[in-house]
Order: structure tokens, then sequence, then C-alpha cells
């Protein structure tokens, strides 16, 4: 079973669909796969009824759509960096011949408001900020309010936010936080296999998009977005991902991927007890390490809660995974120079509270084998 912080475990109800035979993409069906999408999606992104802001899927990873979000944004960019996918975004834009400034923190800490404002007052105009809501590196969630209220004085400033390891996790604020662009890839707390993205734009960023020179085409979020609202796509899709997803969004919505107290919810109730459930999926599993003495890497108030990075100490790292591995589930270490220091557990998508006991006490065999498991 797959515990690592994406891709995560696909229901095999979800896989069995994307073995079904290919449709064209310029037919009825896949017309109709499209229109299925939209609600769903309105309430993963938060979309209050009356929103002007438009959803769309496009057939790419997040990282390209980190690309195409900066496509539409301008030349002046800010990235908020804390972690290696918000430094990935940075990299992208510096490739794609911005003009980039970068306000940086370590690992595992989060970019304080206070900071954008200093950097927004000292080293503005900017067009755009980028910020990764759950860095997945770190296990550090962003609060996204406090930055777009700051932003809120800089309309000018568009507020550009990956909510990967976030969304159908944890609650998409878009008109409220006042974001501009959201996007994120399916494999991860959406549960699906890799392959297609799904994201957001205001009607400000469409704007500033329409505006912009030499957009590309695969990539053009104004293509994108006019295609989706059609019910087209601009080239071949991943046709059994938007069948997979269609499905997942429904099964949120109407509750069937909630513990069976509260499978009775549907709409945004329970798309609120599904966030719920992640929130108690991160407490017990920062309860477990705790017993093992194995504290957060982030600071607890700022821990994600759909991926718990936990710093090893003593603990032997690939003891542990290896150990896990030959019980059936596999878990990750930690992200880049964080191997060995930290270690990752994925508690995210369709995974059951259950799922998370059995995970749970199969390391708690693993540890008590191990020389320096804590206890
Ligand atoms: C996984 C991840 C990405 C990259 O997604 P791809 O689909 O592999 O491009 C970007 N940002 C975050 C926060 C992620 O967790």
């Amino acid at each position: 079973m797959l515990w690592i912080p994406g891709p995560t475990h696909v229901r095999p109800e979800l896989l069995a669909l994307c073995a079904r035979p290919m449709f064209g993409h310029r037919g009825p069906v896949m017309r109709e796969t499209i229109e299925r999408l939209d609600p769903g999606l309105r309430l993963a992104f938060g979309l209050a009824p009356a929103s002007t802001a438009h959803v769309a899927v496009h057939s790419v990873s997040a990282t390209a759509m980190m690309e195409s979000s900066l496509i539409g944004a301008g030349p002046r960019i800010l990235s908020l960096v804390n972690g290696a996918f918000s430094r990935r975004w940075h990299q992208i834009a510096a490739a794609l011949g911005k003009r980039t400034q970068i306000l940086e923190v370590p690992w595992g800490e989060v970019v304080p408001s206070t900071a954008l404002e200093r950097a927004l007052g000292e080293q503005g105009p900017f067009d755009a900020v980028t910020v990764v809501a759950s860095e997945t590196s770190t296990g550090a969630a962003t609060p996204l309010a406090p930055l777009g209220e700051v932003l809120s004085a800089y309309p000018q400033t568009l507020l550009l936010v990956d909510v990967v390891s976030w969304i159908a996790g944890a609650p998409v604020d878009f008109d409220a936080q006042h974001l501009d662009f959201a996007f994120a890839g399916v494999q991860k707390a959406l549960a699906l296999p890799p392959g297609i993205s799904v994201l957001c734009a205001s009607e400000r960023y469409m704007e500033r998009c329409r505006a912009q020179e030499h957009r590309g085409y695969a990539l053009d979020p104004e293509r994108i977005i006019t295609g989706h609202a059609l019910r087209k796509t601009p080239a071949t899709p991943a046709i059994p991902q938007y069948v997979a997803l269609a499905q997942q969004l429904e099964d949120i919505s109407a509750g069937v991927t909630l513990p069976e107290s509260a499978g009775h919810l549907s709409g945004s109730d329970a798309w609120a007890a599904r966030f719920a459930k992640h929130e108690r999926m991160r407490a017990r599993t920062h309860g477990w390490a705790a017993g093992h003495g194995l504290p957060s890497f982030p600071a607890e108030q700022h821990a994600s809660p759909t991926v718990s990075c936990l710093r090893a100490n003593e603990l032997d790292v690939a003891g542990l995974l290896a150990g896990l591995a030959q019980r059936g589930f596999e878990i990750s270490n930690g992200y880049g120079a964080l191997k060995g220091e930290t270690f990752r557990i994925g508690h995210m998508g369709d995974h059951t509270e259950e799922g998370l006991e059995e995970l749970l006490s199969a390391a708690d065999e693993v540890l008590a084998g191990l020389p320096a498991a804590g206890h």
C-alpha cells in the first residue's frame, strides 16, 4: 500500500474506469465527461455559486502548470521559497526569462506575511507572487489568508498558488483568500493516476493573461480555460484520467470516500468532512511519532494535513523503509538534502483511518526491531 506523498493510493474502482475503451475526444462522450467536472471542481476550489472565477483541466503535470500560470502573469515575479517545489517554480520563472526576485526562508518554515509586505514595499512592484500551499518536500503548510490580505493593498500583483498536495485534502478558499491562479496535479490528495492537472483562474488573471504577447500554445492559460468552457481540449487529452476525475469528484461530493459515520453527507458538507478526516490523520500520525521521539519537521502549527514530515533524530530511516516494505507498506525518505534526516508519510486522498492504524502498527513492529527506535 502506497503511503508516499504522491502518487497516492488509487481506489480499484477508479483504476478500473481508467481501463475502459477509449472514445474520441471531439465527440459527445468527451463533452459529457468534461461537463461533469465543473460542479466538483468549483467545490474543490471553494468557489461561491456567484464566483466569476474559471475552472479547467489540462493534460499535463503540475510542474507544467507552474509554467503555464507564469505565462499569463507578466514579467516581474516574486517567488516565496521554502522547499523544493517552491524553488522549482522560481527556477521555471527564471527559465522563462522573467525578472525574478526570491523571498526565501529555511526549509520547514513558512514565509511570514510581514516578510512579504516588506519585499513588496522594498523590491516591488511585482506582477505576481508565487507560493506553494503545502510544501510536500518539508510538510509545511503556508497560511494563505494573511498573504492575500497583504496583497489586497497591491492590486497590480497577482497571487499564484500551487495547491498540489492541498486540494481535496484541505479547503482551498479561492475567492475569500484573493487567489488569482491555483493548480494541482490529481495524483496527490485527489488520489488519481498522474497525468492531468486541475486549475482555477480569477477574471483579473484572465484580463492580465490576454494582455500578454507570445503565450505559446500548449500551455497558454487563455487557450486552456476558454477551451474548457467550450468543452474542448487544445490537444488529445489523457482520456482515462478525465473519466476517473469526473467519478472521483462526484464520489467526494456524494460522501462515498468518507468514513461510514459521515457517509450520509453531500455537497460542501462532504468536502468539509473529507478535510476533517485529513486533520485527524495528521493528528494521529504526529501523536504516534511523538510517542517514538520523532517530532514534526515543520512547527506543529504549520504541519500540513496531508503529508507529515518527521525528524528522524537517531532513527535508521532506510531500516524503517525496508521493514515497512517487507510488510507491504511504502512511505518516503526525506526530500533531497533532508534524506536520512527526515521521513514522510502521505496520509491523504482516499486513505482511511483504519488503514492508517495498520500502517502505524506495522511501523511499531519495525521500530521495535531497530537499534535507535526511541524506546
Ligand atoms: C508533486 C508536487 C508538484 C509536482 O507535481 P508533478 O505533477 O510531478 O509535476 C508540485 N508541487 C507540489 C507541492 C507537489 O507536491
